[in-house]
């Protein structure tokens, strides 16, 4: 096959991966020349942090366990003036992609280095992206300097993950991993990653559903995430992300549930203009028997997760206007994006129909 011409930008981040790996933290610290690092968490994971302080006997600037999904910027100006008071050089995430989210949001004002500890599979630390909202209005930008410079992967610390929001962010992964493989910008070191993290998380989710103290798929999970991390981090995504961005951000859905419910059906939409990538999608999904969207149908249904976004209270009479907003600007997506398709897709997506 021939080889298309491209751009291909590393991440330039550092990544210290595997079990107990959280204990090199303090190291990491003084790598840096850093002494007084704020800790962030949601209110769900201070025990997490607690834990964490205890490592570092202590020696942190403090504690700020409020956030919260979506990055509202009044919780940002809250840990701002907290940061100010307690004089801290740095701060670490530990959670998932709210967390990570705050923890841009004050580097990026502050440029105090950010080391992000993420316990779900959303890939968020991986990115230079950051959406935060204002007023209900969610706004997304994107800066080299958003991307999180040390990121510690340790499996450890997502066995607590709860069963549900593990399959759910783990489809959440691989969605973006399937849209790199069709992005306009992508590249054969992103092919190579993608794929590889399909074929991990494929594997590794039923048997984290099935056993979620499972460590070994549970690490795999999370090495599928982290590529899935690097791929959304590094080329342009198109309507599925776009249609999520949509549904979360101004109808107020779940951010994971709300792309596991999308996936198949995105993958559908643009079934006729990607032949040769359903193909390599069908070989990485067990039990596919060639055909990417049954694999895909297979594996959700393996892990048990919810299908309709009805059952998450997204209303009939929306449909319409969500679809008004999916199209309103155009975004590069290899089947051209036009209201009456988009509008019957999440109709389906309403109503829990099996995607075509
Ligand atoms: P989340 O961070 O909102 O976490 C969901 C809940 O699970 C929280 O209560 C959290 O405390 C809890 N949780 C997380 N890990 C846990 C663990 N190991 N054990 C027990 N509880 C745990 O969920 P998410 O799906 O990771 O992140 C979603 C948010 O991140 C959205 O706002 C989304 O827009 C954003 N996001 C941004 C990017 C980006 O590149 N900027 C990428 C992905 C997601």
């Amino acid at each position: 096959t021939p080889i298309d011409p491209f751009v291909y930008n590393v991440s330039p981040s550092r990544v210290i991966f595997g079990s107990g790996s959280i204990k090199k933290l303090a190291a990491e610290l003084q790598r840096q020349g850093l002494s007084s690092p704020l800790l962030l968490s949601t209110p769900q994971q201070v025990s997490q942090v607690e834990e964490l302080s205890k490592q570092l006997n202590g020696k942190i600037a403090g504690t700020f366990s409020e956030a919260t999904m979506h990055t509202p910027s009044h919780i940002t100006e809250k840990a701002l003036s907290y940061t100010d008071e307690v004089k801290a050089d740095s701060v670490v995430s530990i959670g998932g992609g709210s967390t990570i989210g705050l923890g841009k949001a004050i580097s990026i004002r502050t440029g105090m280095p950010h080391i992000c500890i993420p316990t779900t599979y959303a890939g968020s630390e991986m990115t230079p992206i950051l959406g935060e909202t204002e007023n209900g209005l969610k706004r997304t930008r994107s800066d080299p300097k958003i991307l999180p410079g040390v990121v510690i992967y340790d499996v450890d610390l997502t066995m607590t993950l709860p069963t549900i929001m593990s399959a759910t962010s783990g489809v959440n992964a691989i969605a973006h991993s399937v849209e790199s493989l069709y992005s306009p910008t992508t590249n054969p070191i992103i092919n190579l990653l993608a794929i590889e993290s399909i074929r991990s998380l494929a594997v590794s989710l039923p048997m984290v559903v099935r056993d979620p103290a499972h460590t070994v798929a549970r690490t795999s999970a999370q090495y599928g995430a982290w590529l899935a991390g690097l791929c959304l981090g590094s080329v342009g995504m198109g309507l599925h992300h776009k249609l999520c961005h949509t549904l979360g951000g101004s109808f107020n859905m779940p951010h994971a549930e709300t792309h596991t419910i999308v996936l198949p059906h995105a993958i559908a939409f643009n079934a006729p203009c990607i032949p040769d990538i359903l193909k390599t999608l069908a070989k990485v999904l067990p039990e596919s028997n060639g055909d990417a969207i049954a694999g895909l149908n297979i594996l959700l249904e393996s892990l048990r997760v919810e299908r309709s976004l009805k059952a998450f209270g997204f209303k009939e009479e929306d449909i319409e206007k969500a679809a008004e907003i999916a199209c309103a600007n155009e975004y590069p997506n290899p089947r051209p994006i036009e209201k009456g398709p988009v509008q019957e897709l999440i109709r389906r997506i309403w109503a829990g129909e099996p995607a075509k």
